[in-house]
C-alpha cells in the first residue's frame, strides 16, 4: 500500500518477530531441523532415535530447573490447553483453588469449575494488569495460578501458600518457563507448552511433577474415576517414563526445542535466559517511562512481566495504525491480548529474541510516531 510509511533500513531489528506466542524461533534451531534430515524426522517415535530425543528434552529440562530428588518431567499432546482438562481429571482431588488475572489463569479456573465430578472452584480474581495470591482455604486440595499470566503481562511469584497440608500447588508456567528464574520445589507442577521461551512450536505440553504430585496422580487414577486416556496423567506418567508419548507427537517441535535447550544451557542455563529477556524487557519498560505518549500497563513494577511487555498508548497514537505500519516493515506480533480491547501493545521477548533487535524495535515506533503524529 502506498500510505505506508518506510522506516530507514538502519533503524529496523535483524529480525522483526516480538509475538507472544508462537515467538521467534531462531535460526540455529533452524539449522538443527535441517541437520536431523536425514535422520530422526519421519521415523517412528517407538523406537531409539526419537525416544533419545525425548530422553534429551527431559534431562535438559532437569538440568536446567536443577530438580530436587524425585520430581520428573512429563509431557503429552495438546498444549497447555489441554493439560488443563487432563489436570482437572488428573491432579484435582475434590476442589480447586484459582487465581484469574487474566484470559489464561480465568480458562483454567473456568475447566475445573465446569468439571462435573469436582466441587465448584474457589476462585480469587484481580483486574487485568494486577495479581492475587493463593491462600489457604478450607476443602482446597489443588492451588493453581499462573505464573505469567500472557494475556496481559503481569508476573507472579511462585511460593507455596502457608497452611495448605498436602494441597497440590500447580502453576501455570506456558511462557514464563525458560525465560523467568523460579523455585522449582514451591511448585508441584509446573507446566508449560514449547512455542513461547522455548522458541518452538505449539501441540505439546511438559509438567515438572514433585513427588506428591506423582503420588496424586496414582491416588486418582486407582479412585476409579472416569478418566478418557488422552487426559490422564497415569498414562502420561508411564509413557514420559518411557520417553514415549501416548499418541504420535511432532518430532520438529522436540528437535527445535532440544536445541532451545542446548543454547540456554550452553550460553549459562536459566540465569543466563532470565537475564536476557529481563534486559529486553527493561529497554521497553524504560521506553515506556521516557516516551510522552507511552504509560506501562502494569503499574506495580514487582509484577511487571521480564518475558511479555504490555505497554498502553496515549489516545492520541493508535495501536492499530502503528502496528500496520510497522507489520508493512517486517515488524511483528505486538498486539495487544484480543480480548482486553486496550490502546495497547504487547511485546513478547523470550530469550530468543536479541535485546539489540528490542532497542530498534522501540527506535522504529519513535520514528513511526513522529511521522504520524504530524
Ligand atoms: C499460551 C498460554 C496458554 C495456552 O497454551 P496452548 O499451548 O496454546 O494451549 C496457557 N497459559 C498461558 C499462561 C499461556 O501463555
Amino acid at each position: 500500500m502506498t500510505d505506508i510509511i518506510e522506516i530507514p533500513a538502519h533503524l529496523l531489528p535483524q529480525d522483526g518477530r516480538f509475538g507472544s506466542g508462537p515467538s521467534k524461533v531462531s535460526d540455529a534451531q533452524i539449522a538443527a531441523l535441517v541437520a536431523s534430515q536425514p535422520g530422526v524426522l519421519g521415523t517412528s517415535h517407538r523406537q531409539p532415535p526419537v525416544k533419545n530425543l525425548v530422553g534429551d528434552i527431559r534431562a535438559m529440562l532437569t538440568e536446567l530447573y536443577a530438580l530436587p530428588e524425585g520430581y520428573e518431567v512429563l509431557l503429552g499432546n495438546g498444549g497447555s490447553t489441554l493439560f488443563w482438562d487432563a489436570a482437572a481429571f488428573s491432579l484435582v482431588r475434590e476442589r480447586a483453588q484459582h487465581c484469574a488475572f487474566g484470559e489464561f489463569g480465568s480458562k483454567f479456573a473456568k475447566a475445573t469449575d465446569s468439571a462435573p465430578h469436582l466441587a465448584a472452584s474457589s476462585i480469587l480474581t484481580a483486574p487485568a494488569g494486577e495479581i492475587v495470591l493463593p491462600r489457604a482455604e478450607d476443602g482446597i486440595d489443588t492451588y493453581a495460578w499462573p505464573h505469567n499470566e500472557t494475556s496481559t503481562g503481569a508476573i507472579a511469584p511462585v511460593e507455596r501458600p502457608a497452611d495448605i497440608g498436602d494441597a497440590l500447588t500447580v502453576v501455570d508456567a506456558t511462557s514464563a518457563a525458560g525465560g523467568v528464574r523460579v523455585d522449582i520445589a514451591q511448585a508441584d507442577v509446573y507446566y508449560f507448552a514449547p512455542q513461547k521461551s522455548f522458541a518452538s512450536d505449539g501441540g505439546l505440553w511438559f509438567a515438572i511433577v514433585s513427588p506428591a504430585a506423582i503420588a496424586r496422580i496414582e491416588e486418582i487414577a486407582a479412585s476409579g474415576r472416569w478418566i478418557p486416556e488422552s487426559l490422564s496423567l497415569a498414562v502420561a506418567l508411564t509413557n514420559s517414563r518411557a520417553n514415549q508419548t501416548l499418541n504420535t507427537p511432532a518430532i520438529a517441535t522436540l528437535v527445535m526445542m532440544r536445541a532451545q535447550l542446548e543454547w540456554m544451557i550452553a550460553s549459562g542455563g536459566l540465569g543466563f535466559a532470565a537475564d536476557r529477556s529481563a534486559r529486553s524487557s527493561g529497554v521497553v519498560y524504560d521506553w515506556a517511562e521516557r516516551t510522552p505518549w507511552t504509560e506501562t500497563f502494569v503499574t506495580n513494577p514487582a509484577h511487571r512481566s521480564p518475558v511479555v511487555a504490555t505497554i498502553d498508548l496515549h489516545q492520541s497514537v493508535d495501536s492499530a495504525e502503528l502496528r500496520r505500519h510497522l507489520r508493512a516493515n517486517g515488524v511483528v506480533d505486538i498486539d495487544p491480548y484480543r480480548k482486553l480491547g486496550r490502546n495497547q501493545i504487547r511485546v513478547g521477548v523470550y530469550p530468543a529474541v536479541d535485546p539489540r533487535d528490542v532497542e530498534s524495535l522501540v527506535q522504529c515506533m519513535d520514528y513511526l510516531v513522529e511521522k504520524l503524529l504530524t
